[in-house]
């Protein structure tokens, strides 16, 4: 569809494998005649290195593809995220949370708390909830009151175009999701507010992601009915596994494009493994 901006967002925090030239294919697929876009998301200056970033561009273009310049990189858009965290706060949204996960867990551990898992594991039990931003020490990490975002925002949703296409409703998020982070410690911001930030910076039609990421998709719906943003449509696509139907992590150095490349695979062949 001519118009549609889709966009690739990897973090340059190790090499590049099957299960990202699988999404990278499916990102350049979905834009069709329209845009698709390369966005650096490296936010974690301590994990996040020049090397891998040289060598994600070298593997897309090895790969085919090509994307319009200047690249948008998370480490320089600091501003913009200070903006939507204090537009949070003014609504009465935000608290600040000191707890580490050894305090979340033992806080879960009193008998009458069960534990259920969200986009970021375990469920914040909400134990800060209720101090207020003003209170924040220098270095803690800043939540969202979900209960009274949702409340605020009411019936909110999302377009799906990938396996499960259709409609899907953005509720209930307290019990699914939980009091996310907006601000990681010492970060300015969080994986959720920068997406949702920076998707809408850029135009972003058509968010094409991991299904792993649908939870959190959600979520930053709600963020950008709270922030004023328009909700993009959605393609969730499935995830690459290896033989034993195991998803590849994120240092499964044995999948990296690079490894395959050295060996002389070809990027013909790379596209075919994946199912292109
Ligand atoms: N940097 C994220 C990742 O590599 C981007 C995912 C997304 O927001 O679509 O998982």
């Amino acid at each position: 569809m001519a118009g549609r901006v889709t966009r690739f967002a990897p973090s340059p925090t190790g090499p590049l494998h099957l299960g990202h030239a699988f999404s990278a294919l499916t990102v350049w697929q979905r834009a069709g005649s329209g845009t698709a876009l390369l966005r650096i998301e490296d936010i974690d200056r301590g994990r996040c290195r020049p090397e891998w970033e040289a060598q994600i561009f070298d593997d897309l273009h090895w790969l085919g593809l090509d994307w319009p310049r200047p690249v948008m990189r998370q480490s320089t858009r600091g501003a913009a995220y200070r903006d939507a965290l204090e537009r949070l706060g003014e609504l009465g949204l935000t608290y600040p949370c000191r707890c580490s996960r050894a305090d979340i867990r033992a806080a879960l551990s009193a008998p009458q708390e069960g534990v259920s898992l969200g986009p970021d594991g375990i469920i914040y039990p909400g134990t800060c909830r209720g101090r207020r931003v003003e209170e924040a020490g220098p270095d803690e990490a800043i939540r969202l009151d979900m209960a009274r975002a949702q409340a605020m925002v009411g019936r909110c949703g999302f377009h799906e175009t990938g396996p499960l296409e259709g409609w899907h409703e953005a509720d209930d998020l307290a019990a699914t999701v939980g009091d996310l982070v907006l601000a990681r410690r010492g970060f300015g911001t969080s994986y959720h507010l920068a997406v949702v930030v920076d998707d809408a910076a850029q135009g972003v039609t058509e968010v094409v992601r991991g299904e792993d990421l649908f939870e959190a998709t959600a979520a930053h719906v709600l963020l950008q009915r709270l922030l004023g943003l328009p909700t993009p449509d959605y393609h969730h696509h499935r995830l690459i596994r290896d033989e034993a139907g195991k998803r590849l992590a994120k240092r499964e150095d044995s999948r990296a494009i690079a490894k395959y490349r050295a060996e002389g695979i070809t990027p013909r062949e790379i596209r075919a493994m994946v199912g292109f």
